[in-house]
């Protein structure tokens, strides 16, 4: 009698079925359609290459076991990937491939998240981790890996997420474009932008959780169905081992594959965690392959990214990764204004001015200053003003301007030329005051890190272009004149470190 590919399919899956969980059978096996029957070579087409190995390296055996019930020991399997979805003009491209595996001892893993939890355990974990390889071999945990994790209804498990991060209140400068669009693309597309993964990476304090937050919220607060899970990569870590030694590796790997936005911070703790990597791998490839959105950030490039896999370093580069620089000083203005309003709090302009202009290391240390000057002034009653910042930054200034700070400068210039510091901060513009005040400017700009902006602000309020100005007037001068020359190597004896 002669049969047909689609019976000889369905008597299969009915053998397949009996053999594995179910979840794993509809996500594995559901997909597949039986497309030819000949000389006993049973083909199935399926969805992609990704599905092709999977299935190749987890359920070979109990293909194996339905073909060989089916059509006898010359029965044969070959597989038709889908490598292009095609549209509906053109139908869509295969590649076929034969089934490479031998059938081997029988594999145990017969899920996706047995698979999982297997291969995390391979090698030397698998040593350190004997008893944690016993849920995997547990047959009842098998036949349906997913009943643990049933009780679990995805729109209870709390995402984690600070509902106080948002775009909203996430100030756009040029050193966060970038991040922040295609944050929000992710947001707003969970899953289905070429920004998947999204790596986002930049020092502390510069705004990195605060972004990966608000693509969480964003996501909850559109699409309320979705289960969107914010966990820093050390917590993972943590759960991790936790699963380990309480034999719940396999649960651990079931609740992560449930998840449809995955957000994971700080992923440069994963570095030197060779188990912890392998088990994020493994969910990174099944969520990614699922459709399902990665967002990851580090405080470093992906290539310093010291003690982690170069597999795993390669999946971020299937996204988009996206720096976040330190705030210029517009940025830091429109932050603290930002703040200010979140938090209702009322601070003169020149304070805010001067905050913006003296802390420039990272955002989280500019909400400290304000945080510390808004506690100052209600504890001592008093309405914060230029004075009250400038006794709260002390600590941050001598920090940054350790070397040589702006105030030694103008000191040092001003006595050498006889002037006061106030005339060289002053408006004149007699022509000895200008010549010092030009001098101090260019001392600034060479022994301190202040931007130019910054520099004309302690200079009486001037602007950028003005201190551009006094650099390239003294570069001159240094040029053309000798005895000036002189004056510069003299002076600068008195800024270089001893
Ligand atoms: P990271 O995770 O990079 O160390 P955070 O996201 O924790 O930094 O940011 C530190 C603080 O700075 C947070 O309170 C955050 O809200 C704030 N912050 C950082 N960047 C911005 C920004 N562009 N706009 C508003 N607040 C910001
Ligand atoms: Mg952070």
């Amino acid at each position: 009698m002669l049969k047909d590919c689609r019976t000889v399919w369905a008597n299969c899956l009915r053998v397949i079925k009996a053999n594995i969980g179910e979840q794993s059978f509809r996500t594995w096996f559901e997909p597949i359609v039986p497309v030819q029957l000949h000389n006993n070579v049973l083909i199935i087409q399926v969805p992609s290459q990704f599905f092709y190995e999977w299935l190749e390296e987890h359920y070979v055996d109990v293909l194996k076991k339905g073909i060989y019930q089916e059509l006898g020991p010359e029965g044969r399997l070959e597989y038709s990937i889908v490598v292009d979805q095609g549209n509906s003009q053109n139908k869509p491209r295969t590649v076929n491939i034969p089934t490479s595996r031998k059938a081997a001892a029988p594999t145990q893993a017969a899920s996706p998240a047995a698979a999982i939890a297997a291969s995390a355990l391979t090698g030397s974990a698998r040593n350190v981790a004997a008893a944690a390889a016993a849920p995997v071999s547990n047959p009842d945990m098998l036949r349906n890996p997913f009943e643990a994790t049933k009780a679990i209804d995805r729109n209870y498990v709390k995402s984690q997420l600070n509902n106080t991060y948002s775009f909203e209140n996430y100030v756009e400068g040029d050193c966060n474009r970038l991040a922040r669009s295609a944050g929000l693309a992710v947001a707003n597309k969970p899953g289905t932008t070429s920004f998947n993964p999204l790596m986002v990476y930049g020092g502390v304090g510069l705004g990195k959780t605060h972004l990966v937050q608000a693509i969480g919220n964003h996501i909850k607060a559109t699409s309320p169905d979705k289960f969107v899970l914010y966990v820093s990569a050390e917590k993972f870590t943590n759960q991790f081992i936790e699963s380990l030694r309480n034999n719940g590796v396999q649960d651990f790997a079931n609740f992560y594959l449930l998840v449809d936005i995955l957000i994971l911070d700080d992923v440069q703790f994963l570095s030197g965690k060779d188990k912890t990597q392998e088990m994020f791998f493994h969910i990174f490839n099944h969520l990614h392959q699922a459709g399902k959105q990665i967002v990851m950030t580090s405080d470093r490039p992906p290539r310093d990214l010291n003690g982690l896999e170069d597999r795993l370093l390669s999946r971020f580069k299937w996204g988009l990764t996206a720096d976040l620089q330190s705030p210029d000083f517009e940025t830091r203005m429109a932050i603290i204004q930002n703040k200010m309003e979140q938090d209702g709090i009322d601070i003169p302009p020149q304070v805010v001015e001067y905050l913006a202009h003296s802390v420039n290391t990272n955002v989280r240390e500019l909400e400290g200053v304000l945080i510390s000057l808004v506690a100052q002034s209600s504890l001592n009653r008093r309405e914060i003003d230029l004075e009250m910042a400038k006794q709260a930054l002390r600590h941050i200034i001598e920090e940054v301007e350790a070397e040589v700070n702006l105030d030694f400068i103008q000191k040092t210039v001003a006595e050498y030329f006889s002037i006061s510091l106030d005339l060289l901060k002053a408006k004149t513009r007699k022509k000895e005051v200008v010549t010092a005040r030009q001098v101090a400017m260019y001392f600034a700009k060479e022994h301190t890190s202040h931007s130019l902006k910054s520099i004309g602000f302690h200079f009486g309020g001037r602007d950028h272009s003005t201190v551009i100005h006094s650099v390239q007037t003294v570069s001159d001068l240094i040029d053309s004149d000798k005895n000036f020359r002189n004056t510069i190597v003299d002076l600068r004896k008195k800024f270089v470190k001893k």
